[in-house]
């Protein structure tokens, strides 16, 4: 086993930088859970206005800002929820939407983790219907995680959120890539996010930063979601201490994100060539790349045998770029694609 692994597991996997863990180490904190920390004070302040809400509140993970959402959004009255078959609430979090909040869901197809803002309409209920469940609450992840690191185009958000607004649904943008989304784009984050009721990012992923996501939203639902923060076990005390090093990140690993979408289009366009290999690589515009091989598995091993590793998903690979990962990284991952394939 090569004892220098190229991980494109994922972008969770980058290690919180030396000058990160000096931001850390010397943070001012206080007890958070009695709203005294001020590093985490300062980055919900920072998040609420990266994205345009009122407030913002600091959690644990990514998944519980996804928790809380559906929570403050559904009613258990047989409210339905609308998202990607592929989107992380189904596919990666313990089925907490039917657990924690009672919600029925309904998967949505569309290529790449997008789905249309018509068939978003075709499911919509008839509300005078007592046989159907109540439509309620449509969730965006951008950019799509496991349909490809795909960006949801603006007007095609729009579009989506104009359905949610004819049809009274509540809105929640799962952003955990949102920054990746707003430097592919050259959209500010706030413009993608400010159309919904929450949004989130997340600073364990391509921000580099350990642990911790911020969710925002009006400062009335943002103390609601506070009250879930509590009874989930969410709150925390010297939190300003990983607190510091999302603010870090998000000072200093933004722009840089640029970098990892050239190494993933790079790992793309090389892919491509290599027979045996199916995927179009101008489907790849953030740090996401999905590709088709004969035989996933064999392919997963004799990576890791020398010393790459990706992920299996349904079948396909998946590899992530991230801070962690320079071009020479990508360059050796490739060569080892090659040579497991021939
Ligand atoms: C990673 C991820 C999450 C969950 O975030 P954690 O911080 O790992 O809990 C949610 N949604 C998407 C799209 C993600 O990629």
């Amino acid at each position: 086993m090569p004892d220098s692994v190229i991980n494109l597991y994922s972008d969770t996997q980058t290690q919180p930088s030396e000058e990160m863990r000096k931001a850390m180490a010397y943070a001012e904190v206080g007890d958070e859970q009695r709203g005294l920390d001020p590093t985490v004070i300062a980055l919900e302040e920072e998040v609420a206005e990266l994205l345009g809400m009122e407030a913002a509140v600091f959690l644990p993970s990514g998944s519980m800002c996804n928790q809380i959402a559906v929570r403050l959004h559904i009613r258990p009255l047989g409210d339905e929820m609308y998202l990607h078959r592929l989107a992380h609430p189904i596919t990666a979090e313990a089925g907490g939407a039917a657990t924690i909040s009672g919600a029925m869901i309904m998967p949505l197809e569309g290529e790449g983790g997008m789905f249309t803002a018509d068939a978003l309409r075709d499911r919509m209920r008839d509300p005078s219907d007592s046989h159907e469940p109540r439509s309620r609450l449509v969730m965006v992840e951008q950019t799509t995680n496991l349909g490809g690191g795909r960006v949801w185009p603006g007007e095609e958000i729009d579009e989506v959120l104009a359905v949610a607004k004819e049809f009274g649904l509540r809105t929640h943008l799962d952003g955990a890539r949102l920054l990746n989304a707003a430097v592919a784009s050259g959209r500010p984050a706030a413009a993608f996010s400010a159309g919904f009721e929450t949004a989130w990012i997340d600073f364990s992923k391509g921000l580099g930063a350990p642990v911790g996501a911020c969710l925002a939203g009006s400062s009335e639902l943002i103390a609601e979601a506070c009250r879930y923060k509590q009874m989930l076990g969410g709150s925390m005390r010297q939190a300003g201490i990983v607190a510091a090093g999302a603010r870090y990140g998000l000072q200093h690993n933004v722009e840089r994100l640029a970098e990892d979408h050239a190494n993933a289009s790079f790992l793309a366009a090389g892919l491509a060539e290599l027979p045996g290999v199916k995927l179009d690589p101008t489907t790849v515009e953030t740090n996401i790349v999905i590709f088709d091989v004969p035989d996933a598995k064999a392919l997963d091993r004799k990576l890791v045998e020398r010393g790459v590793e990706m992920s299996l998903l349904e079948g396909r690979v998946r590899a992530v770029t991230h801070l962690d990962v320079d071009r020479a990284g990508v360059e050796k991952a490739l060569a080892a694609v090659e040579e497991a394939l021939g």
